[in-house]
């Protein structure tokens, strides 16, 4: 939480039922030309964002819980952001860094190299999307080891291309119709304290993952193991400590590419650079995109030197890739987030948000788990008094936020999952408003 410059009034202003008159004509309008494959969580058009305010066509203002999903932690319209795009955008809008390559790729690369966890020397290549990113980290790690098997776990969401789906655990709507898959991947089992045995640790959980891949595909086989630090998509799960270094132990151990996808928990979300950092652990690969870039598409992989340089020539790359504008999008926002300390930010939000909600849990037993890391929070709704998931509930809530001029999201394997991720920029003031309206309308939706 820090000061924002965006021009919008930040508060929560509602002039029309949502949708309003002026985005129902544009549904209207999108009903004819838009495939029915792809939704909308709130179909209210945007006019203009910035700070935690989105405004939409018909003049309300609601409250931004939702970040585009985690990315413009930097707030929409972010002015570093802006100014760096607008006059990248004025000087060159593209060449294809394959081709001929500019600054901006290689000052990203350096910011990665940087700040990504562990100090040894770091290479990256860039690409357009967080699955694209995935895509190519498995292609290095293959490429390095010489080995095909990919371990995920499960709850993993890393994307909706061909070989991401197969990686991703959850059917609907991810992957099912869409197959046949990719193969050579095997599903372990994750840590989910709220969902496992009571008091299991995560050495017994990484434990109960490395058995199951060593008795599904041998550990000799496996060119990757790919963990996302909290999952996202799948439920905001925070691993039970002790999880992750024992992950990336047996990864060392057996000349295992140990790859974290930062995609939703990178760049300060978390309260750290990294979530990895949280853990201690040093992953081989970083996958990144979302938060990278202010709300331009840009996603990378950052890693060992020696497995980033494995590959041959012209092996990795696309036309896009590290588009100049999308790299001046990101230092801009990495400058953002250094001179604001949104890491300290999310921390922040992190006390606030967190402090408010288990107050909230102590009124509605339908309240199973609070928890996350830094501005990734979630509320996981279950029938009171068991761990049973209560979708209906979740939705019921979310839609009545959203009524309410909130923008909120869900998830989670089960649908009963209610997942914060506000911009790192919002004021407290904001954020607390949002909360209050998710008390009010889980209050009224229990009662
Ligand atoms: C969103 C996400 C992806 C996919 O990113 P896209 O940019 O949508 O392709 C991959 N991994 C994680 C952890 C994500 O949250």
């Amino acid at each position: 939480m820090s000061d924002t410059t965006s021009t919008l009034p930040q508060r929560r202003e509602l002039r029309t039922a949502l949708p309003g008159p002026k985005s129902q004509e544009l549904a209207a309008r999108r009903s004819a030309v838009v495939s029915a494959g792809v939704s909308s969580t709130l179909p209210v058009y945007v006019r203009r964002a910035g700070g935690g305010v989105i405004e939409d066509v018909d003049g309300n203002l609601l409250i931004d819980l939702g970040s585009g999903i985690a990315v413009t932690s930097v707030g929409n319209a972010a002015p570093r952001v802006v100014e760096g795009v607008t006059q990248q955008v004025a000087d060159f809008t593209h060449t294809c860094f394959m081709i001929s390559p500019y600054e901006e790729y290689v000052a990203v690369c350096e910011a990665l190299a940087e700040l990504t966890p562990g100090d040894h020397p770091k290479k990256s290549a860039l690409f357009n999307s967080g699955a694209e990113a995935v895509e190519n980290a498995v292609k290095v790690a293959r490429y390095a080891t010489g080995r095909n098997a990919v371990v995920a776990v499960d709850h993993a969401y890393h994307g909706r291309t061909n070989l991401t789906m197969a990686l991703t655990a959850k059917a609907m709507p991810y992957k099912k119709g869409f197959g046949p898959f990719a193969s050579d991947i095997y599903r372990v089992p994750t840590s989910y304290p709220f969902r496992d045995p009571e008091g299991m640790t995560g050495e017994q959980a990484a434990a109960r993952a490395i058995l199951a891949a060593e008795k599904q595909v041998g550990a000799d086989q496996v060119a990757a193991l790919i963990i996302e630090p909290v999952q996202g998509e799948g439920g905001f799960i925070v691993p039970a400590p002790g999880f992750l270094p024992a992950l990336q132990k047996w990864c060392n151990d057996n000349g295992i590419v140990f790859i974290c996808d930062e995609v939703q928990t990178g760049f300060a979300r978390t309260g750290a650079w990294f979530a990895s950092d949280h853990e201690g652990v040093v992953p081989d690969l970083v996958t990144t995109a979302k938060g990278i870039a202010g709300g331009l598409p840009l996603a990378a992989v950052t890693g060992r030197a020696e497995l980033m340089d494995s590959v041959h020539g012209g092996g990795l790359g696309g036309t896009y890739g590290g588009n100049p504008v999308a790299c001046a999008g990101a230092l801009g926002a990495i400058e953002t987030m250094r001179a604001e300390d949104l890491v300290g930010a999310a921390k922040r939000i992190e006390a606030v948000a967190t402090e408010r909600l288990r107050t909230i849990a102590d009124k509605v037993p339908a309240i199973g788990d609070v928890r996350g890391r830094g501005a990734m929070l979630a509320v996981e709704f279950v029938k009171p008094g068991t761990t049973e998931p209560d979708a209906e509930l979740t939705a019921r809530v979310a839609k009545a936020c959203h009524e309410q001029g909130v923008v909120i999201l869900t998830c989670g394997t089960f649908g009963n999952i209610i997942r914060l991720l506000p911009p790192l920029v919002i004021s407290e003031e904001l954020l607390l408003e949002g909360l209050q309206v998710l008390e009010d309308v889980l209050l009224a939706a229990t009662a």
